[in-house]
């Protein structure tokens, strides 16, 4: 045989010479009941006994047959390995194969033999069986077979693993001795013995305890054979895990969003804990400001033997150290000494705390687990423990969200004083109890005085730090049962449960002294005075509203009569509240429509040679109440938002006026207009004024603006910038009534004013107090040295009039020469006294 030219099988291989031993076993190959073939080197057959030729289908003639084609490609690839291993290649039978194959490896030309058998349904049966069971051992539940007795006939390695009992200590058991413990439901347990014996499909969840006595979450599923022998093939699947999940994630996530109360939600977490693992005892604390621990949920038993809050010492011990604190055994632990015996008595033997942290890592709680049987915790319990600790640190982190939105939805930020809203809510409960107690209350409206002036002068800072001592100072007067708040800006509200009206009108004194005594803030020292308005329950209302309204009213009393005292409401402050209101609504009315007019006074020069110029001031005739004073409506228009609207018509009115006396040959030398504080804040004021005068064609010289002190002093830099571009611009500017404020004569020096107007409250003096002469001689010689004019205002006798051209007074006005005119009026009284060249028509 040449290895060129295989030969094929030799069906009947010609009788070798030999000997009579050697042909008995030729004898036997050949005769075998197995098939035996002989394999080449390159696994083709080069011999096959009868039984081979049969199996194989192949015959004398038949060409060389390749083992190979009767091999899987592995088994293949394993054959034509070299060296040659012995192989058992099908120890199961093979669909489509002849049977099963062991090739053992062999020296020479012969590479193998293999011995063929006929599948059988008995080897089939007996490889199905193997792979079901392997395929059942795979299987990470426990599976098993009950008889009809409920007595374990079979278990898988599943079963083993997960409940830790060898297959020869489940046999012949039942399966509930197996994982019954101490806290297994035993009327399910029960209920599944029931539907076993009835052979029953039934499904059950159970907490279920392993050998070594850790417990476990058992899905079973049990379903009856098709034989109808009664047996049962049982499935546990252990859910421990997503059990511990849908309980507690589903809940208590749920609790969080349904925004339930952090208790509520942690009581709820806790016996979640304690409905999963039975064994455990569960506390929840948070961590106070003062170090201390607040319980949020506990056992009411725990509580009892003092095992909860600050009292809790491996809770105190976790929250100080912020790491968790193990006692294995509370039998031996000394930092247990004082609860020991309670705990003991309540079957808890071990305690485990953990702090919560927040995403920050911020300590904020602890979360202790109790547990009745001694150790550490099982890897179960840590699971547990790591799930609890994330959703307490969810919902303490909320709850410090929502105490600090609480905080800035409720409470003002500068003086830490309830705001409007909080004092609603706290003002509630006395209001109700004044009620039905029938006592006394009073609600004060406090405010400062001249608040605005001083925030512009003195800065935020300050006015801040004067807000703040204000708050503090208020807080201290009252006592614990008031509530003090803050309202807007300056606007402090205080109310004072049982107290009659003389009860209030001493606290309002007291208040007010204290108010005056000088407040420190920073290196400066700041005299503040308040305004008190009093509204007194039940006369002045009875509801909330009504007293703040009312309180309001009487504080604005109080400021207009000039402040730093109090007032009590009285029922015509609400009406002259609703006049007001009125009142603002026609004013807006009459700016948009034309209802209002400028009247001119004159002001006559000191030396007798004529005008000096003309103020302008405001008319309105209201429909029914008929003329009202500017003093009136002009702060009404300030408060309502109206004073830019009506500067500027009073402005423009005046420049068009004047132009058209000019026009018509009417030479009056300058109108002078007043402009209140709010009207130099604009930033387009400057530009609006040059507008006004190049529009109606007139220098800027011969437009006075009259301006109060406060606009001389304010720190706005609008204000200051837009005086000195009035100034540049050539705008006369007039500090009108000089002397009633507080500017000091050396502010004169260094601001913009070309002119003075002395108060009419001075002259009214003259001949009366020696004090005011010498004062108006006095700033009649600074005008002169400074270079700017004085015009004496309300000059009203001939004695006054006199006293002051005698002293060099510049220019008069006052009710002595005219009061103030219509356009036309004036132009009759100029061209009386022939001041001015008659008007041409
Ligand atoms: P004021 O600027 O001090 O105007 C002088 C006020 O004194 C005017 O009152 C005038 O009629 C009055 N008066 C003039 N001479 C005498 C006198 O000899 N004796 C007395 N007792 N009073 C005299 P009026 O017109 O009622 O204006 C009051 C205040 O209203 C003005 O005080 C001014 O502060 C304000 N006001 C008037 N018109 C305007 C305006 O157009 N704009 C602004 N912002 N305020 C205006
Ligand atoms: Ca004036
Ligand atoms: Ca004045």
């Amino acid at each position: 045989m040449s290895p060129a030219d295989p030969p094929g099988p030799q069906a009947a291989p010609p009788e070798p010479p030999g000997t009579s031993a050697e042909t008995a076993l030729r004898q036997c190959l050949q005769n075998a009941p197995d098939g035996i073939v002989l394999l080449d080197r390159d696994a083709r057959v080069v011999f096959g006994n009868g039984k081979a030729c049969e199996l194989l289908g192949i015959g004398a003639s038949a060409a060389p047959l390749a083992l190979p084609e009767l091999l899987t490609p592995e088994e293949r690839e394993r054959w034509l390995q070299y060296p040659p291993a012995p192989l058992l290649l099908a120890a199961q039978a093979r669909p489509g194969r002849p049977g099963d194959l062991w090739l053992c490896a062999g020296e020479g030309c012969l590479r193998g033999m293999a011995v063929l058998r006929p599948a059988d349904a008995r080897m089939y049966e007996q490889a199905h069986i193997h792979l079901l069971s392997q395929a059942l051992d795979s299987s990470d539940n426990a599976i098993f077979l009950c008889d009809d007795q409920s007595r374990i006939r079979y278990v898988n390695a599943g079963f083993v693993r997960m409940l830790g009992y060898a297959p020869e200590e489940a046999l012949g058991k039942q399966p509930r001795e197996l994982i019954r413990g101490p806290h297994t439901d035993v009327a399910t347990l029960d209920r599944l013995g029931e539907q076993h014996r009835a052979g029953r499909a039934h499904r059950e969840h159970l907490l279920g305890y392993c050998k070594d006595g850790s417990p476990l979450w058992l899905s079973v599923v049990a379903t009856p054979l098709a034989d109808a022998s009664g047996s049962l093939v049982n499935v546990f699947t252990d859910i421990t895990e997503a059990k511990t999940h849908e309980v507690l994630n589903g809940k208590v996530l749920d609790a969080l969003v349904r925004e339930e109360p952090l208790a509520t939600t942690m009581a709820l977490m806790c016996q979640e804990v304690e409905r999963v693992a039975p064994d455990l005892r569960v506390v929840v604390t948070r961590g106070e400001a003062d170090g201390q621990l607040c319980t949020l949920a506990a056992p009411a038993p725990l509580m009892a033997a003092g095992a909860s809050g600050w009292e809790h010492p491996a809770c105190m011990q976790a929250l100080r150290r912020g790491r968790a604190v193990v006692i294995e055994d509370i039998a031996s632990a000394p930092l247990f000494d004082s609860q020991r015996d309670a705990l003991l008595a309540l079957g808890l033997r071990a305690c485990w705390s953990n702090p919560i942290r927040s995403t920050a890592g911020q300590v904020l709680g602890t979360l202790a687990f109790h547990c009745h049987r001694p150790g550490p915790p099982t890897a179960w319990h840590r699971r547990l423990a790591d799930l609890c600790l994330h959703l307490c640190a969810l919902a303490l982190e909320r709850e410090q969200a929502r105490s600090r939105m609480h905080r800035l939805a409720f409470y003002d930020v500068l003086t830490g004083l309830p705001n409007r809203l909080m004092f609603n809510a706290l003002s509630e409960q006395p209001l109700i109890q004044a009620e039905q107690q029938g006592t006394p209350m009073a609600l004060l409206f406090v405010t400062l005085d001249r608040f605005k002036r001083i925030n512009e002068s003195q800065g935020h800072a300050a006015a801040d730090g004067l807000l703040r001592d204000l708050a503090r100072r208020l807080h201290d007067i009252v006592g614990p049962e008031s509530v003090v708040a803050r309202q807007v800006a300056d606007e402090f509200t205080v109310l004072v449960p049982c107290c009659a009206q003389h009860q209030a009108a001493a606290l309002c004194e007291q208040l007010l002294a204290m108010i005056a005594t000088p407040t420190v803030v920073g290196s400066m020292t700041l005299h503040a005075s308040a305004s008190i308005g009093v509204a007194m329950f039940p006369e002045d209302g009875r509801a909330m509203e009504t007293l703040l309204r009312h309180a309001d009213l009487a504080m604005r009393r109080a400021k207009d009569e000039g402040g730093g005292r109090f007032r009590f409401f009285s029922a015509d402050m609400n009406q002259l509240a609703q006049e007001r209101l009125l009142l603002e609504a026609t004013l807006r009315d009459s700016l948009r429509q034309g209802g209002l007019r400028l009247h001119y006074q004159p002001q006559v020069r000191g030396d007798g040679r004529g005008l000096y110029g003309v103020e302008a001031l405001l008319r309105w005739r209201h429909p029914h109440l008929g003329d009202i004073p500017p003093n009136r409506f002009v702060p009404l228009a300030e408060e309502c938002g109206l004073m830019a609207e009506l500067s500027h018509w009073v402005m423009e009115e005046a420049c068009r006026q004047h132009a058209d006396w000019r026009r018509r040959g009417l030479a009056i030398p300058r109108v002078a207009v007043n402009l209140s504080a709010s009207a130099f804040e604009l930033p387009s004021l400057v530009e609006q004024v040059r507008q006004l005068l190049e529009r109606h064609g007139l220098s800027p010289g011969s437009l006075v603006l009259e301006i109060t002190e406060s606009v001389m002093l304010s720190a706005q830099p609008q204000v200051s910038a837009n005086l000195h571009a009035l100034h540049a611009l050539g705008v006369r500017l007039s500090l009108d009534d000089f002397g009633t404020g507080y500017s000091s004569l050396s502010h004169l020096h260094r601001l913009p004013i070309s002119e003075m107007k002395l108060d009419r409250s001075f002259i009214s003096e003259i001949g009366h107090d020696p004090a005011a002469s010498a004062l108006i001689l006095s700033v009649l010689r600074i005008g002169e040295s400074l270079g700017k004019h004085v015009v004496a205002e309300g000059v009203e006798t001939d004695a006054q009039r006199r006293f002051l051209i005698d002293n060099g007074s510049p220019a008069l006005q006052g009710y002595l020469f005219s009061p103030a005119l219509s356009p036309g009026a004036l132009e009759q009284w100029l061209g009386e006294r022939a001041y001015a060249p008659s008007p041409r028509h």
